[in-house]
């Protein structure tokens, strides 16, 4: 299935318009833009084509429903394809345990996300894109695949290169003053991540009920 390339801002309307508790759904797709005042979803969470603010959709919807936006809004969230994201339900089942929990846990992993929780990118779609572009290596070794899953115990630095490149200058800022999980320690010295441990359940603030998912894939 290909990629998705229309306006990201539209996909978290659609979330939120489909909230039965009218909570917004923010899906953090656009950078620095989704924490301003001109984020899609606070100006007006209707959802795409409907003009005016109405009252929330007293539609019933299934539990399949239920379970199928729960999955579209994680898959969305991560920024990853339908197959390679069932593949990683298929290897979270594989392993023994809580398989929502290992599910997600498996996507908090991938490079692009560890990169754009430490702050070094706006966004997963900016991460992957540095990724692709060979600016980082993990311990010692340059990794261009955004989906490579960190373990405990690896360090990612910037390329010498590339900590010239002024993106990455600007970025850097962000480490410095934006807080990040503590699954992920920041070296100064060396502009470097460490990742300290795999993260708990409890340490992933990612808005979703992986229990829907779970049920979603288990029909
Ligand atoms: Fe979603 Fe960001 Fe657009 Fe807001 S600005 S609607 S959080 S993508």
């Amino acid at each position: 299935m290909s990629r998705y390339t229309g306006p990201v801002c539209r996909l978290c309307r659609r979330e939120t318009a489909a909230s039965k508790t009218g909570e917004k759904i923010k899906l953090f797709l656009k950078g620095d833009r989704c924490l301003s005042k001109k984020c899609a979803v606070e100006r007006r969470g209707t959802a795409p084509g409907q003009k005016t603010q109405g009252k929330p959709s007293r539609q019933k919807i299934s539990e399949y429903g239920r379970q199928l936006r729960e999955k579209q809004k994680m898959r969305r969230y991560y920024g990853v394809h339908e197959t390679q994201f069932e593949n990683y339900f298929r290897e979270a089942a594989r392993v023994p345990g809580q398989t929502g929990r290992t599910f997600l846990q498996l996507l908090e992993r991938r490079l692009d996300n560890v990169i754009y929780r430490m702050n070094l990118a706006s966004s997963r779609a900016q991460a992957r894109q540095l990724v692709t572009h060979r600016h980082f290596r993990i311990n010692g070794r340059i990794v261009n695949i955004p989906s490579y899953l960190m373990k405990a115990g690896d360090v990612v630095t910037i390329g010498e290169r590339s900590s010239k490149s002024p993106l990455l200058q600007s970025n850097l800022e962000y480490v410095k003053n934006r807080n990040h999980p503590d699954w992920l320690e920041w070296n100064d010295q060396e502009n470097a991540i460490k990742v300290a441990a795999l993260p708990s359940r409890e340490q992933i603030d990612t808005p979703v009920n992986e229990q829907l998912i779970v049920e979603y894939y288990s029909r």
